[in-house]
């Protein structure tokens, strides 16, 4: 389907964007495929390109369109793998990073934001210049990562527990088709206007693009809401026997919509092994009671309290203290709250905290999975996966958090395996079809899927879903030169295994 990139090629290249920005090196190439650390089926890109704008952006499009060469775009690039070609041959990588403005508008309270602004970067800015404001990064990325790649993965940032998902917080896109035309979304659309309104002038077709790991379009520029930054701040965690002592007393917080859920900005929690696993296999205790014995409650649930003085943190924190208290009397159980360090406070409040970096130690290999469900079903999706996890010989690395005030809960599994062994990935990808299956039949979603385990099994529950997708992919990408990222769409792009359905099952 798809045509080498030639040494024709590298020169057109190099003629949109200079010759010190296109580069088909292999030691380079290789280095930007250590990036998708989680990206366990990557195909080596090409050639790297590096635009500085729109323009160029476009110009490259048509260049490929013309040639049929596939097109990858890549922000940060560490979304796990997600930014790597999933195609044969590589093609382009379209490294965004050269592009890194930040506008910010305190009036309208929004950003606009280019696709290689890093997060470190954002912060940084912001707390420099804008310490009443916080731009939304994603709270555990390392700080590398983009605002932009965050919010076109839908991602978690540091005020998910209230805001939502962070594509949630976008108030207008710019956006370059793959044929090569450019246009923005909501009010932005006019002329000259501001991008304070997000449905603008029609339907909004914002939703195609984000979630759509950059299938669809690439985002040259995006408009986002900031947060305001209150500075009295702490985190308090609660322990539990179980995953249901930390699930429901956290529903009950975050019910408490405009009153103390909204300064809840991030409730997330976990079970022991998630301490465990931070460090190398081999130098650490391998049993709950060394971690028991030094405080680790077996399950707990932080929050993270954002508030304007110090009488609405105690407040809020007296409150939540109160929740629990009657929790415990009605379910007859115990929740302590947990003694943290004052220094585990502020590493948790230090942004990006980098908090989920060290899982690497423990063997080398390690994969966030990640899929959104109910709140309240999400004790029983972890009791499953935990399980599963013991059974397939990876320790149950488990992690939670809340979605707009726990509406949704993202959970995460972290699985940390030992990339020498043989036979590793194919075990993996029996772990994932497994769950996948189980879950999908529970009404649970997959975010970030595996282009071979999560979105065919999602996809062929979903035909109509699939199939509509599909049809906008073949409008906007008549020639589908840009990757089809993990989402596999269209399937056949991916492979020749044929598409698998649920017969039989
Ligand atoms: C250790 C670790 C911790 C993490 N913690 C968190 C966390 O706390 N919260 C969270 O949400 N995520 C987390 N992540 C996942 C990820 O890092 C974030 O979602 C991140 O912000 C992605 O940004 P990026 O710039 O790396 O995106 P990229 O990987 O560059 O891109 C993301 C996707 O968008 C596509 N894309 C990139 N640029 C464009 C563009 N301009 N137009 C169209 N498509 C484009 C890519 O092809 C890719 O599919 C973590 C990852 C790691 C490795």
């Amino acid at each position: 389907m798809y045509n080498h990139v030639t040494d024709d090629v590298v020169k057109k290249l190099e003629d949109i964007v200079g010759t010190d920005y296109v580069t088909t090196s292999e030691p380079l190439r290789h280095s930007y495929m250590a990036r998708g650390i989680m990206g366990l089926e990557a195909v080596l890109p090409e050639a790297i390109i590096r635009p500085l704008n729109a323009r160029e952006v476009s110009q490259i499009l048509v260049l490929a369109n013309e040639k049929r060469i596939p097109v990858t775009p890549a922000a940060g690039g560490l979304s796990g793998g997600f930014a790597l070609p999933a195609i044969e041959p590589g093609g382009i990588y379209m490294d965004m990073t050269r592009m890194d403005g930040l506008e910010v508008d305190t009036e309208n309270r929004v950003m606009v934001v280019e696709p290689g602004l890093k997060s470190g970067d954002a912060w940084r800015i912001f707390k420099t210049k804008y310490p009443e404001w916080a731009p939304p990064i994603p709270d555990g990325a390392p700080p590398a990562a983009t605002v932009l790649g965050d919010a076109i993965e839908r991602g978690f940032s540091l005020v998910t527990g209230v805001y939502g998902p962070q594509a949630d917080l976008i108030m207008g896109l710019e956006v370059v088709l793959p044929t090569g035309e450019i246009f923005r979304t909501g009010s932005w659309a006019l002329p000259g206007a501001k991008p304070y309104y997000r449905w603008g002038p029609g339907p909004n077709p914002d939703g195609l693009f984000l979630g759509s790991q950059g299938s669809m379009g690439i985002i040259t520029k995006a408009a986002i809401k900031m947060v305001p930054h209150p500075h009295h701040k702490t985190v308090v965690a609660f322990g539990g026997q179980n995953w249901e002592d930390i699930i429901i007393p956290a529903w009950e917080i975050s019910k408490h919509e405009m009153g103390i859920s909204e300064r809840t900005v991030m409730v997330q929690g976990g079970n022991w092994p998630l301490v465990m696993t931070r460090w190398p296999k081999t130098n650490v205790p391998l049993d709950y009671k060394f971690y028991e014995k030094i405080g680790i409650s077996e399950y707990w649930m932080n929050y993270e309290i954002w508030a304007w003085s110090e009488k609405e943190l105690e407040f809020t924190i007296s409150e939540i203290e109160k929740i629990y208290k009657n929790y415990e009397k009605e379910h007859n159980t115990e929740c302590p709250r947990q003694e943290l360090h004052p220094k585990q406070v502020a590493s948790r409040l230090k942004k990006p905290n980098k908090i989920a970096i060290p899982y690497s130690l423990w063997q080398a290999g390690y994969l966030f999975i990640t899929w959104y469900v109910p709140w309240m079903e999400s004790p029983a999706c972890m009791t499953e996966y935990c399980a599963k996890m013991e059974e397939y010989g990876f320790p149950p690395t488990m992690w939670v958090a809340s979605i707009d005030h726990a509406r949704q809960a993202i959970v995460m599994p972290i699985v940390c395996f030992d990339i020498t062994e043989e036979g590793i990935f194919e075990k993996i990808e029996k772990f994932n079809r497994e769950t996948t299956r189980s879950f999908l039949k529970k009404g649970w979603l997959n975010y970030r899927p595996d282009p071979f385990v999560h979105a065919p099994e999602t996809f062929s529950r979903t035909p109509e879903y699939y199939k509509m997708l599909v049809k906008f992919r073949k409008v906007l990408d008549p020639n589908l030169i840009l990757h089809p990222g993990r989402l596999a769409i269209p399937w056949e792009s991916v492979t020749d295994l044929p598409y698998p359905s649920t017969e039989g099952d």
